[in-house]
């Protein structure tokens, strides 16, 4: 099957899935509620990730794709922009939030819908692809900013596009700015294997400086297809940086990201943040608190050498940009709140939520 035609086939519906899997009450719960709540965020699920779901309910890859009535209760410090990332939407497409990186929104379509997913407000919003106006005002924002080193693709996930017009947003970047280095943001090869084929890879080669961040959870995501996906990318010279998210139930143990880590490293892959989760609205159910997560490193950092091992990091709530969970940023605590110290030196808080 082609990746357009496994994409064609995704799982959109309860028949569907029930076709497949035998609902949890929870999962049918989320389905019998959704419905009447615009803003629940829909079911989408490649037949690739879909076979990597076990029957069990607590399946790792099964809570990361399946949604569970838990989705739906939003807490009060919950936002649908939990970065705040739309104070610094310069262009309806383009994010500048760090002095030297921009992030254009490349499309608000993703092979899978990630339950835990922060920009759930924009993927699958029906927003679509950038439009060739769109880009050509983001060529004039880069040519105009010198100070942007590093562009960021994406959305949603860029890899969802075609080669064109995946291709046309690299090349009307380096239009801009031609020393620019890209960096594509994608849960694909996890997602979506096949995706990866020989054609896109000669492409992305000829964009280099060009490096993929690739969105990986749990080891059994590196199965036979993703592993050759991934060997097709090393081989075709793409240096490639993994992001994983820190989630309930998934792999909040050291011994899942020990596995994790390992894999990616010895197929290629560096490590390069383990997030702590973000407060987007209907992720509580995931978020593992703090203390646990310093925990699982303290025990990882005795485990694994630096290269395996990523930096534990977050977005601080309200806007404070991203820093590393050491203990230079921490100041303190107050109530139920851990104190941070953002990088530009105000101080934020994220909550302890010690008791989930
Ligand atoms: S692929 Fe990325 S943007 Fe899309 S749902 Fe998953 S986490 Fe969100």
């Amino acid at each position: 099957m082609s990746w357009q035609e496994e994409l064609r086939q995704r799982v959109r519906s309860r028949e569907q899935l029930e076709r497949l899997i035998s609902l949890t009450p929870e999962e049918r719960a989320w389905f019998a509620r959704a419905g009447s709540r615009p803003e629940s965020f829909g079911l989408n699920i490649t037949p690739h990730f879909l076979s990597l779901v076990s029957g069990d309910p607590g399946d790792p890859i099964r809570r990361q794709c399946v949604p569970r009535v838990e989705e739906l209760s939003f807490l009060p410090r919950e936002s649908g922009d939990p970065l705040e990332e739309e104070k610094h939407r310069v262009l309806p497409r383009l994010i500048h939030r760090y002095r030297d990186r921009a992030l254009i929104l490349v499309t608000d379509r993703c092979a899978v819908a990630c339950r835990h997913c922060f920009r759930r407000n924009f993927a699958g919003s029906g927003e679509g692809t950038v439009s060739p106006e769109e880009l050509r005002a983001i060529g004039e924002y880069l040519a105009a900013h010198g100070e942007i080193g590093e562009v960021i693709l994406s959305g949603g996930d860029p890899l969802s596009l075609e080669d064109g017009r995946l291709f046309a947003v690299m090349d009307a970047v380096r239009a801009a700015r031609e020393g620019i280095v890209l960096r594509l943001g994608t849960r694909t090869p996890a997602a979506l294997p096949s995706r990866i084929t020989p054609r896109l890879v000669r492409g992305l080669a000829r964009r280099r400086p060009l490096w993929g961040v690739l969105h990986l959870n749990h080891p059994r995501e590196l199965g036979p297809e993703c592993t050759a996906a991934l060997a097709r990318l090393v081989d075709g010279g793409i240096p490639l940086l993994s992001q994983t998210v820190l989630l309930r139930g998934v792999n909040d143990d050291p011994e899942t990201l020990e596995e994790l880590f390992r894999g990616l490293v010895s197929r290629g892959v560096k490590p390069y943040y383990l997030f702590q989760g973000d407060l987007a609205r209907g992720t509580a159910h995931f978020r593992v608190p703090l203390s646990r997560g310093w925990e699982i490193m303290r025990i990882l950092r005795r485990r694994l050498s630096a290269m395996a091992l990523p930096v534990y990091a977050v977005d601080l709530p309200g806007g404070g940009g991203k820093i590393p969970l050491t203990e230079s940023f921490l100041r303190g605590e107050e109530g139920d709140s851990w104190l941070f110290q953002s990088v530009e030196g105000g101080v934020f808080r994220y909550p302890k939520e010690e008791e989930k």
